[in-house]
């Protein structure tokens, strides 16, 4: 993944990818090692989550009753400088526009799905020019949707960790240190990412800092 800058409009921003929010609530050096080392490594459950995508990133516009539902749906906010895919997007009668994400896991109530739905609806509201207040995350595993109050608390999370993302992206390439605790046994890029051997050990800050020495040296020639 890599960054581009849009021209004129509004401050050319680096493009934060709504699933970056994700990644990187849930752990920033995930993120890192996604945005900056191209690197992904799938496991049992990114592959169940790939498999409930296919029939949901398959672009579309149905229609039922008193909804139209919207699959795949590009979608971004020139002000914050965010942009990414929706899943699914239903759009009421009523004038109601839900964004529903969906993942194969089970929710975790104000976890990092929160904030990346909570992303898509406010990237909804500025291109409809509408309040979108409620977004809904379908969890394969709990086999059901769950609804997400996209309130004041959360969209300032949001513009939070659109701000971390982008401060990552600008950070020559350092990536941030392990968390090493119960989130790397849920994670599929632990081999790529050794949290156990990196995290606070000596030899690990001791590499850190000499190839910061080297590079110094290196920019002083
Ligand atoms: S293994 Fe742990 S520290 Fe490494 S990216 Fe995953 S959650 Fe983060």
């Amino acid at each position: 993944m890599t960054t581009a800058s849009r021209q004129g409009g509004e401050a050319d921003l680096a493009q934060v990818p709504l699933s970056a929010l994700e990644h990187y609530t849930y752990c920033p050096r995930q993120c890192g090692l996604i945005l900056l080392e191209d690197s992904f490594t799938d496991d049992a459950a990114t592959v169940r989550g790939t498999l409930l995508h296919q029939r949901v990133d398959t672009p579309g516009n149905r229609g039922r009753g008193t909804v139209r539902t919207l699959h795949a749906l590009p979608v971004w906010h020139d002000g914050h400088g965010l942009t990414g895919i929706c899943d699914t997007v239903e759009l009421h009668t009523d004038g109601t526009i839900l964004p529903v994400e969906h993942k194969s896991g089970r929710y975790y109530p104000g976890g990092p799905a929160d904030v990346q739905v909570a992303a898509q609806a406010m990237c909804l509201e500025h291109m409809f020019k509408r309040p979108v207040t409620t977004a809904a995350i379908y969890s394969g595993t709990d086999r059901r949707r769950h609804t997400v109050t996209v309130h004041e608390a959360l969209r300032t999370r949001v513009l939070d960790t659109t701000n971390a993302v982008r401060n990552l992206l600008s950070s020559n390439h350092m990536l941030p240190s392990p968390v090493a605790d119960s989130r790397c046994r849920r994670c599929s890029m632990a081999t790529d990412c050794m949290p156990k051997l990196l995290a606070g050990t000596r030899h690990y800050q001791r590499a850190l800092h000499d190839l910061y020495v080297i590079d110094e040296a290196q920019d002083d020639e």
